[in-house]
């Protein structure tokens, strides 16, 4: 049973190790949003809200979400008591469309509230019958560069440092002479993969850039076409031989059960936060495993709160590829989690089963200094 008495909304600015593009500009600190729950005995779970600043992936922002959790989704649950997280879901749900990603803060949250009070660790709980997997593999995701080289630069030094995986930013006039470059230098072995991230018309030229893809034995290439397109993903699939991947796409069970019916991607990257929270992604999981469609975590910028529920997740069975689950230190000059997110030399991340909830500490004093934002609901 799970009783949320109350829950704390705080908003932090985090110092990136580089500043990250926005449409907005260069900024040196992601704001990140974070929420506590905690039931009647005390008992206490951290969470992450993985909305940007500006909705340029996903319609929702930081703020949208800060509305929608303050105005209509926490007062959904305070102060109700549930048997299993998923009943937060369906509550969550009920008469509230869209606000995925605020959802799942919250859900995700009573998910960690449940294990905690449960001594065990959050993996074991997604995992149901099957045990989680040990570690789970990371790969790297690079931005777009200034020039096929640079590209090539920042290649071989995430080569250098153990990943096996390289995911390659792609918009149009920035793919094919960038793919054939890393892989001209790195060879036929490296599992490369591109993201479009929504930016390519359906068009013939769009199609054509796609086609001289194909050459570079890509192990798929995410999102090409609009995240609402599901139709002319399939058809796309049909031209090109390189498998499709959808992740904007996917913004729930639906979507991905017409993905499969239309044959629009043979892969999902599964993000929680997009689908509104562990229910759902649980439910597409098991979907595509029955599919042999194969999933993957990619990331959202988190801070070692949210990366500690994308590893827990990717710990399941039909997460078959490598995560954008990227180490602490990659992104952040100080991550809020004790101890920091690290990988091995073979680029993998342990799953911290050997620790209820979260696996991490949350450093609670310093999330107090970084924060810019309060929000106290329910007894406080
Ligand atoms: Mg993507």
């Amino acid at each position: 049973m799970i009783t949320i008495a109350r829950i704390t909304l705080r908003e932090i600015l985090l110092r990136l190790v580089e500043p990250f593009r926005t449409a907005a500009g260069a900024v040196a600190d992601r704001r990140v949003l974070l929420l506590t729950l905690a039931d009647a005995d005390g008992v206490e779970a951290w969470s992450e809200c993985v909305a940007e600043a500006f909705p340029s992936y996903s319609p929702e922002t930081i703020d949208t979400c800060w509305l929608a959790m303050t105005q209509w989704l926490v007062p959904r649950v305070l102060g109700r008591s549930f048997s299993a997280p998923d009943e937060v879901h369906t509550a969550l749900e009920s008469d509230v469309r869209g606000h995925h990603m605020a959802k799942a803060a919250v859900e995700m949250g009573a998910w960690a509230l449940d294990a905690e009070r449960q001594g065990i660790p959050l993996a074991r709980l997604l995992a149901r019958a099957t045990p989680p997997r040990e570690h789970v593999e990371t790969g790297i995701a690079l931005g777009l560069q200034a020039s096929p080289d640079a590209l090539v630069e920042r290649s071989r030094e995430a080569l250098s440092s153990g990943y096996r995986r390289i995911k390659i930013k792609i918009e149009p006039g920035r793919d094919v002479a960038y793919i054939r470059a890393v892989r001209e230098e790195f060879g036929p072995d490296i599992n490369l993969t591109a993201d479009a991230n929504c930016s390519y018309a359906h068009d013939d030229r769009s199609v054509q850039a796609m086609q001289e893809l194909d050459a570079f034995g890509l192990k798929m290439i995410e999102q090409p076409l609009a995240a609402d397109d599901l139709l002319r993903h399939a058809e796309l699939q049909r031209y090109i031989t390189t498998p499709i991947c959808l992740d904007e796409s996917i913004t729930g069970l639906s979507s991905a059960e017409a993905m499969l019916a239309l044959g629009s991607g043979r892969f999902v990257n599964l993000k929680p936060g997009r689908v509104g929270g562990f229910s759902e992604a649980l439910a597409i999981h098991d979907l595509c495993e029955r599919a042999g469609v194969p999933v993957w975590c990619g990331g959202m910028l988190e801070s070692g709160i949210g990366r500690a529920y994308n590893i827990a997740l990717a710990s399941l069975p039909n997460f078959t590829e490598p995560g954008d689950l990227s180490p602490s230190a990659r992104y952040w000059e100080r991550d809020v989690v004790s101890p920091p997110w690290t990988m091995d030399s073979a680029a993998r991340v342990r799953v911290p089963l050997d620790r209820p909830g979260l696996g991490v500490t949350v450093d609670a004093g310093r999330v107090d200094d970084l924060t810019v934002r309060l929000a106290m609901l329910g007894e406080h």
